[in-house]
């Protein structure tokens, strides 16, 4: 697991630390789910405005700090990057788990399998979701 100090990520990605840009780093390394727009508006809407929290997601998302996976109805979610992301060049190509149960999404340390390509097709990305129960609803 990485050393999540949000003061830390943004001093590393040369980005100036503001209290909010500070705060929704937070939100988003407290969990080690994604965490997702909505849920990021409710937490933090008293403290940071829509226009605000959404401009603070793309520079992040730029910067190679946060990825954003789309769940099953749609909807943006976010996770923090793995070291090997930098500005403009993601490299998460893990698994994403959508639990049916809880509905987060998580972030495994599985690799997404190596896919030969048709002739004539060149991917530059691939995403895999699975779909099922996460270890926290499992019941035991
Ligand atoms: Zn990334
Ligand atoms: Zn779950
Ligand atoms: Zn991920």
């Amino acid at each position: 697991m990485r050393h999540l100090d949000p003061v830390h990520i943004l001093k590393d990605h040369e980005l100036k630390h503001t209290r909010q840009r500070v705060r929704v780093l937070e939100e988003i390394a407290m969990d080690t789910a994604a965490i997702s727009q909505p849920e990021l508006e409710k937490k933090l809407g008293k403290e940071i405005d829509r226009v605000t929290l959404y401009r603070i997601l793309n520079i992040y998302e730029d910067k190679g700090i946060l990825h954003r996976v789309m769940d099953s109805n749609g909807t943006a979610n976010y996770a923090i990057c793995s070291s090997a992301c930098t500005s403009g060049h993601h490299h998460d190509e893990h698994v994403h788990f959508n639990c049916n149960n809880c509905h987060k999404i998580y972030c495994l340390e599985v690799m997404v399998p190596a896919i030969k390509m048709p002739a004539g097709f060149s991917s530059d990305s691939l995403s895999l979701t699975a779909y099922g129960i996460c270890d926290k609803c499992k019941v035991k």
